[in-house]
């Protein structure tokens, strides 16, 4: 859709920190992240939101940002992650490109919003690097993709 700016990212012509791009989905790093590691998921196609994605496309953008969730808990040793979508301006939705947020926890009491500068960026990609793989298998497990 023109003038949406994740539409944008997916086109590849507004920049964005990839952490995982495959079974029609893209995992990127917010701009503006509450924590360390904040992630966005998005489906490759525009739907507004939640509420208006076909229910394939939900349940993969869902479980991508639960597989996400492991990879911090188990992998990371985050204490804590919270996955939450905003659907609607009235419930603080401000990018009407459906998007689920992960946002981890690390005990170590959060920075709170941030503009996310290159390093800490450069330093979310490399923590994950080593556990990118596991966002496809587990699509793969459960049988779901957002492509058509
Ligand atoms: P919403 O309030 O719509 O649920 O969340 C939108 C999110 O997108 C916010 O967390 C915001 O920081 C993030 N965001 C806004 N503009 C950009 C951008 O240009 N690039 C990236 N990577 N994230 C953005
Ligand atoms: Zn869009």
């Amino acid at each position: 859709m023109s003038g949406c700016i994740f539409c944008s990212i997916v086109r590849g012509e507004l920049d964005a920190y990839v952490v995982y791009r495959g079974h029609g989905i893209m995992v990127f790093l917010d701009k503006f992240p509450i924590s360390k590691g904040h992630l966005l998921v998005i489906p490759e196609k525009h739907y507004e939101s939640a509420h208006d994605s076909p229910a394939r496309v939900s349940a993969t953008v869902f479980a991508a940002a639960a597989a996400l969730a492991r990879i911090y808990r188990r992998n990371l040793g985050a204490p804590g992650v919270r996955i939450v979508t905003n659907s609607g301006r009235r419930a603080g939705q401000e990018v009407f490109h459906f998007h689920v947020h992960v946002i981890p926890y690390w005990g170590d009491g959060s920075r709170g919003r941030h503009v996310l500068s290159e390093e800490e960026a450069r330093e979310v990609l490399e923590m994950l690097e080593p556990y990118k793989g596991a966002i496809g298998e587990y699509l793969d497990e459960a049988g779901l993709s957002a492509s058509d």
